[in-house]
């Protein structure tokens, strides 16, 4: 029982994992590296194997950081079927589609700036991929897996299992004859968001495990609601904008629903809400079509006829045309834009306007790379850089981790406590997370060891001294960056 990743394993981003049971390959997830230039550069990498030799793929959600590199995977070869849930299939399209768009237009864009540098354009690397490659990734989509239910995948037994992160999220409980291993994929927050908790996995002999937030833990729910509530009456007493930075996939159906929740029960004042992120109202439709899915009270409210992801003061904003306007909106308002981590999409703009006001509220709630616009905002700088301007810092920022998508260290223990003895294999994480989250599973009697990048390891074998390969230089664990999301 062999793994190999090329992606996720000593970072948040990017997941991607080789496993070899017997003579066959399966790749569990293929996902984009997000979070800044130095990240996102490892994409055009080539694959360090043949797709064409995979004998299937199965994708955990969808995510980009979990699906963002499957149609480069068809570009180059592989023609086989992807497993997924249903919901999984129907989000991936959308978060594709939006992908290949956003390749087609930073190419355009870069092609124009190398232009009036004198550069050739052959200097500039083309999309990964554009609308035509979705196409035919799509068509090799098996949305075929159902939570409890065993599939067999090129003959190996895969169980999917409700992982409680996003819409259409699951664990894998994988079934070869040397051992069964556990693939977390991203496992979810028990204490928020809209989905049911992850089901409690059964005895195993080996454990992947995302460890996004395995050094710490969130703040209870109530606390977050009054926190979040606060930033938005603040905002409203100094006239000012409230931006929300916001992941398109759960991230901002969690958001609208509590904006509804606290503005029905007249805990915050009825301010415009403007959802600017075309992407995240796509979303929005699948979180309908599956709401049976959801917890008790949004599913109950959908059946019933509601919308409980719309504010009586939503508005949804389509076009770029149209968010450009808001910059010239006066009064208090909530702006909701993506991409999640600043590095680009509509939000820039919305910050090159109001970053450097002071009754503006900037309320992160999703994680930031270090390396990305949000990260140097949350570390504190006192100026960024967007869109070719040196902007101030002055708004307030507040980052609230409560919102997370993403399992905290409680959780992740939950989830070991009943796969019995097996060894754990860390990825999803920060070096330096993951190094505290080490010691904390041997005081449960677990073997925990730091999954390395590209390196083959035997799932079911010793292991590593200490945890960590050898060589690893461990950077102390991020403290003061808003954590949730690896990318997307
Ligand atoms: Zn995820």
């Amino acid at each position: 029982m062999q793994m190999q990743s090329f992606g996720a394993a000593m970072t948040v981003t990017g997941s991607m994992h080789l496993l070899t049971l017997g003579n066959k390959k399966i790749l569990v997830d293929c996902g984009m590296f997000q979070g800044g230039d130095d990240l996102e550069k490892r994409n055009y990498e080539t694959f360090p194997f043949d797709p064409a030799e995979l004998d299937a793929v199965i994708l955990t959600h969808a995510h980009l950081d979990h699906v963002g590199r499957l149609p480069l995977l068809v570009k180059r070869g592989f023609g086989g079927a992807v497993y997924c849930t249903p919901p999984t299939a129907a989000l991936a399209e959308t978060v594709l589609l939006d992908s290949a768009r956003l390749q087609v237009e930073g190419y355009k864009q870069d092609l124009r700036h190398a232009r009036r540098q004198g550069k050739a354009d052959e200097e500039v690397p083309p999309p990964l991929y554009e609308e035509a490659d979705i196409h035919r990734t799509l068509a090799l989509l098996r949305p075929r897996l159902e939570f409890g239910k065993t599939e067999t995948v090129a003959g190996i037994r895969v169980t999917p299992q409700r992982a409680g992160h996003i819409l259409g999220s699951a664990y894998l409980l994988i079934e070869s004859p040397d051992g069964r291993l556990l693939m977390s994929g991203d496992l979810g927050n028990r204490e928020s968001g809209l989905q049911l908790d992850f089901t409690p996995p059964p005895v195993v002999d080996a454990v992947v495990i995302e460890t996004t937030y395995a050094n710490r833990t969130h703040k209870p729910w109530a606390a977050t609601l009054g926190e979040f509530s606060e930033a938005l009456r603040d905002s409203v007493r100094s006239n000012g904008k409230i931006l929300i930075p916001s992941f398109a996939i759960e991230r901002a159906q969690v958001i609208l629903y509590t904006l509804k929740g606290l503005m029905d029960a007249g805990e915050v004042p009825r301010i415009p809400v403007f959802l600017d992120s075309p992407m995240a109202t796509r979303a929005t439709n699948e979180y309908f079509e599956y709401g049976d899915e959801l917890i008790p009270q949004v599913r109950d409210a959908l059946r019933g006829g509601e919308d409980p992801f719309r504010p009586s003061t939503l508005h949804v904003v389509p076009t770029s045309a149209e968010s450009q306007r808001l910059n010239k909106y006066d009064g208090p308002a909530i702006i909701m834009a993506g991409n999640g981590m600043m590095t680009g999409g509509r939000i820039q703009h919305h910050l090159k306007h109001n970053l450097w006001k002071p009754s503006t509220n900037l309320i992160i709630v999703s994680y930031q790379s270090p390396t990305s616009l949000g990260g140097k905002i949350v570390a504190g700088a006192e100026s960024v850089r967007i869109m070719g301007e040196d902007i101030a810092v002055r708004a307030k920022v507040h980052t609230i981790g409560g919102f997370s998508a993403h399992a905290d260290q409680d959780d992740l223990l939950a989830f070991l406590s009943t796969t019995g003895n097996p060894h754990v294999w860390l990825v999803h994480g920060e070096v330096g997370v993951m190094a505290e989250f080490v010691p904390v599973l041997a005081g449960k009697g677990l073997k925990g060891d730091i999954m390395p990048d590209h390196q083959t390891v035997d799932l079911l074998g010793p292991g590593f001294k200490d945890g960590k390969p050898d060589g690893l230089v461990i950077p102390a664990a991020p403290r003061d960056v808003a954590k949730a999301e690896g990318g997307e």
